[in-house]
């Protein structure tokens, strides 16, 4: 079986101090599934940041760091806390099970180990946390253009805006708003307004390349651009670069008044974030410029 069809099944991270159990795992395990292996807890820790597990099969007892220790440090940490654990353990009275549960744990097995027994349990939590990555996927992601939805726009929003006010980094927001989007669908029709909506925000994503920034549709045609740690003349940049991609495109749009092709309007507001400070006036000024742009003729930008 190639590699990529292990991949497919789910990546496992595997921690245990004892060789001999690693291998027995990886003996029952290894057909199937994606391994990595980690001899004590702080390397488990490096590999969850750096490889992203579906699942991490946990040794209770270990020397040093042992599998609880582990488990509530996994549990404390955004990047890790939603890859599922499964214990791994000699001790099975009910104060052992309630203390890993307690820690984070999603189900145990026990040794000496039992191969049909740890086959069924590794699929049954990789099929749960497939289903789950699939859940939160959607439920993050407009449906329509594949970019961000406003309730996730408004999760890392709030998330970013406390970031940037510790690091003292400025943020900078950028809103966009279709021009004459209406006589468009009445010109060519819904079917084509949305694959204008679609042909848009993927011109747009092109626009924002950094790990930290995000493209989001914020309501019907209007989108919003997040750039944490950018200053206002870059964002201004990051503005004009948006106007020219979706020229670029050239949509016909024969009821525009502002251009013979789709364009947009966008408003760009800078601010230094600070603790207890209030990101919704970002957002407000942004919207303000965009309303200006609107204004004084469409087809371009404003910048506080
Ligand atoms: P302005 O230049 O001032 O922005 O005018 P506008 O016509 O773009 O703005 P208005 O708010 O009057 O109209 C927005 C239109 O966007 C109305 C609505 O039918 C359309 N729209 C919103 N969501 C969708 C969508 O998902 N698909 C399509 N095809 N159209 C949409
Ligand atoms: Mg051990
Ligand atoms: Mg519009």
């Amino acid at each position: 079986m190639s590699w990529g069809d292990q991949s497919r099944n789910g990546r496992i991270l595997i921690v245990d101090d004892a060789i001999e159990n690693i291998q027995i795992l990886n003996h029952v395990l290894g057909e199937e599934h994606e391994l990595l292996f980690a001899l004590n807890g702080a390397k488990a820790l490096e590999l969850a940041h750096a490889q992203q597990p579906d699942l991490i099969l946990l040794d209770a007892v270990m020397p040093g760091m042992d599998g609880y220790e582990v488990c509530a440090v996994l549990r404390a940490e955004p990047e890790v806390q939603d890859i599922p654990i499964i214990f791994v353990t000699a001790l099975t009275t009910p104060e052992d099970e309630t203390r890993a549960l307690e820690a984070g744990a999603v189900d145990f097995i026990t040794k000496p180990f039992n191969m049909a027994v740890v086959k069924a349990r590794v699929r049954t939590h990789l099929t749960l946390k497939r289903q789950s990555d699939a859940m939160r996927e959607l439920t993050l992601t407009d449906a329509l253009t594949g970019v961000a939805n406003r309730r996730s726009f408004n999760d890392t929003f709030g998330n970013e805006w406390r970031r940037c006010a510790r690091a003292s980094a400025p943020m900078s927001v950028i809103m966009i708003d279709i021009d004459h989007f209406k006589s468009y669908n009445d010109a060519y029709g819904h079917q084509a307004g949305d694959a204008c909506l679609q042909a848009v925000a993927s011109a747009m994503k092109h626009c924002a390349g950094r790990p930290q920034d995000m493209l989001a549709r914020y309501g019907g045609e209007e989108f919003v651009l997040l750039l944490p740690n950018v200053a206002a003349q870059g964002a201004e940049s990051v503005a004009q670069h948006i106007l020219q991609e979706v020229r670029t495109l050239a949509i016909p749009h024969r009821m525009s008044t502002a251009s013979e092709i789709v364009t947009v309007s966008i408003g760009a507001a800078t601010q230094a974030p600070c603790e207890g400070g209030n990101p919704e006036m970002l957002i407000r000024t942004a919207d303000s410029l965009l309303y200006q742009a609107k204004k004084s003729g469409r087809n371009r930008y404003c910048a506080a």
